[in-house]
């Protein structure tokens, strides 16, 4: 029996599987400290203006103040104070466990004051699972190091050994460098050669940049099977955005397929439409719009319909990339679920998907895709 056109679409989704966040703070955030998290910019918002008044900082006041007893909408000093109020342990409880997510993937990469993945999983009741950052595991072993031999030889084995525990490693080399890298292996000389420089023109905690040593260390992941994850697109001011766009990693893409990696483009926007070219042409491309609908907010909608024009239903996958505020995973989780929603309503409405179609995209996006890709059901750490 076919569905008629304007039958209403009755949709629920899994226990989602967040394949990419992060920590969040431990202490008390005043307000200034809060409103830095709701930008990706590293300075304060103008004089006489504020993050709250953007489509994320909308979102956050939208999703979390009911969670906390208090009406949607309501204003952010108040939103504040009854965080205060409440203490930061009892708001993460309170905001995780209204997630709907079942599965973290941490990259565990940023240093700073943050929940570890066992502490997340326990406060939001889930399992959790690590995904390594490359060059924050070559800047720690940088540190250790006692010359060039033994870093390079210590760079193998903790790779090697990432590739037991985790489910997937993480580049930032968008960030170091851009992603106008040259496609191909670099050569043991020359990596030798990057590493010999590096080492001793670094001080302490210096961070890696040498064009030749990230893609020794993309390299290096690839080779273990395990998923990639690529910074693309927006972040920081810290990174070119002109040298984001994931489409400068064509060459790469092609060269590093005989390995068998995964590759899994991150955040993308708004190069998100080049992301899901890439996603249909190469079988071992993945592509994610999670930071990008946490920012998009009232137009998550628009932004997640892009990346579905041509990115095959197998290979979107949901994350927040939710990083120092849990209310960050309630607004990338929200805004998922209903802008995926409402354009699956739409289409079935229109009766160009069928609604079992709806309801499968639905499960794929939220939670298999990434269960497959990461193998999940494989193991997790538990609390
Ligand atoms: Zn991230």
């Amino acid at each position: 029996m076919t569905t008629p056109p304007s039958a209403p679409l009755s949709l629920s989704f899994p226990p989602l599987v967040d394949h990419h966040c992060h920590g969040v703070v431990r202490h008390a955030l005043d307000a200034a400290s809060f409103d830095s998290y709701l930008t990706e910019s590293d300075t304060p918002a103008a004089p006489g203006t504020t993050f709250f008044d953007s489509q994320l900082g909308f979102a956050v006041r939208r999703w979390c103040p009911p969670l906390l007893g208090l009406e949607a909408h309501c204003p952010a000093d108040r939103y504040l104070a009854r965080r205060r109020e409440l203490g930061s342990e009892e708001v993460l409880r309170r905001l995780l466990t209204a997630t709907g997510i079942g599965d973290y993937l941490v990259d565990t990469g940023i240093p700073g004051d943050l929940t570890t993945p066992r502490e997340l999983a326990a406060a939001g009741g889930g399992a959790v699972h690590e995904i390594v950052r490359l060059e924050s595991l070559a800047e720690r072993l940088a540190d250790a190091a006692a010359g060039t031999d033994s870093f390079l030889t210590a760079l193998a084995d903790a790779v090697a050994d990432a590739a037991d525990t985790a489910v997937g490693f993480k580049s930032v080399a968008a960030y170091r460098h851009g992603l106008d890298l040259a496609p191909e292996r670099p050569d043991p000389g020359a990596v030798r050669a990057a590493a010999g420089r590096w080492l001793a023109g670094r001080a302490p905690g210096g961070r890696l940049t040498d064009p030749v040593l990230l893609r020794h260390l993309l390299w290096s992941a690839a080779e273990t099977g395990r998923p990639l994850q690529l910074h693309t697109g927006f972040g920081d001011p810290d990174l070119r955005l002109h040298r984001c766009d994931p489409l400068l990693l064509t060459d790469f893409v092609r060269a590093v397929r005989p390995t068998g990696c995964t590759l899994v483009l991150l955040h993308c926007y708004p190069y998100h439409r080049g992301a899901a070219y890439l996603a249909n042409v190469f079988p071992h491309v993945y592509a994610d719009v999670g930071l990008a609908l946490a920012h998009t907010g009232a137009r998550a909608r628009s932004v997640l319909a892009e990346v579905l024009e041509l990115a095959p239903f197998g290979k979107v996958l949901f994350s927040t990339d939710a990083y120092g505020l849990p209310e960050l995973y309630v607004v990338g989780a929200e805004l998922f679920r209903r802008a995926l929603a409402r354009l699956l309503t739409e289409w079935v409405a229109e009766g160009a998907w069928s609604a079992g179609d709806a309801r499968r995209v639905a499960a794929l996006v939220a939670a298999d895709n990434s269960r497959r890709v990461y193998g999940l059901d494989a193991g997790s750490l538990r609390p």
